[in-house]
């Protein structure tokens, strides 16, 4: 784990690099929000990011998520959750119940199932549809050519508050290809919410349009391997 003062120092130079990426692109500073990945981090680091300022989390895991963050709600209602891993139908309620945003809709049987969770709830957290751009088999996210008719029944079937788009390009590409793709596709369906970058193409992302970037390794340091 790092430090209390590694992590404040990390967040404070993202902020520095996202409002750089910002003055390039001729956007405004306050267009891109951070959301700090914690995962396989400890609550405690997820303490010193909200001492920091840092208001916005993204976990992979429904699980644990549901460890680190309902107890710290309590003291931090401003802070937000965003859940970024792939979901089984089976963590459906789990997810709608801690979470603020789903990233990671990208299947009809999962739209059904966070509809459905969503009533039995009585809440309905924005959601993203989570695209395949790089058509990567192991990887979640509807395949490209499926995305339109998926982003309109996730919207008009299944009744989800669907604010836009979400993807991770394949590692070994070039991410600006996959980054612009996602943006056209999001302009004409009329979504405003683009998440793509990460820790080592977040700037890239910036420059085609991301409205959230995903940070995780370079605010907490880098992860154990999974
Ligand atoms: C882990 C993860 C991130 C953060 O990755 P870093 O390279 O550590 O910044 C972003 N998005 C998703 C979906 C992730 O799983």
């Amino acid at each position: 784990m790092s430090e209390p003062s590694a992590i404040a120092a990390n967040l404070a130079t993202i902020h520095a690099r996202i409002a750089e990426a910002c003055a390039r692109a001729n956007r405004p500073p306050g267009s891109v929000t951070l959301v700090a990945v914690s995962k396989t981090n400890p609550q405690q680091a997820v303490l010193e990011a909200l001492a920091a300022g840092q208001q916005v989390f993204g976990e992979n895991r429904v699980q644990e998520a549901a460890e680190k963050f309902p107890a710290l709600r309590a003291a931090h209602p401003a802070m937000r959750l965003h859940i970024i891993g792939g979901l089984q139908t089976n963590k459906a309620r789990d997810a709608v119940r801690i979470a603020d945003v789903i990233e990671t809709i990208d299947r009809p049987k999962l739209a059904s199932a966070i509809a459905e969770a969503m009533q039995k709830e009585g809440r309905r957290p924005d959601c993203l549809v989570q695209v395949n751009t790089g058509e990567e088999p192991q990887k979640s996210g509807v395949a490209r050519h499926e995305a339109d008719a998926f982003i309109r029944a996730a919207r008009e079937e299944h009744g989800l508050p669907v604010s836009g788009l979400m993807c991770i390009p394949p590692v070994e590409d070039d991410p600006r290809p996959h980054f612009a793709f996602l943006r056209d596709l999001a302009a004409r369906h009329g979504l405003k919410v683009l998440s793509m970058g990460m820790s080592g193409d977040f700037e890239a992302a910036i420059a085609e349009g991301a409205t959230h970037v995903r940070v995780g390794s370079a605010i907490f340091g880098a992860r154990a391997p999974a």
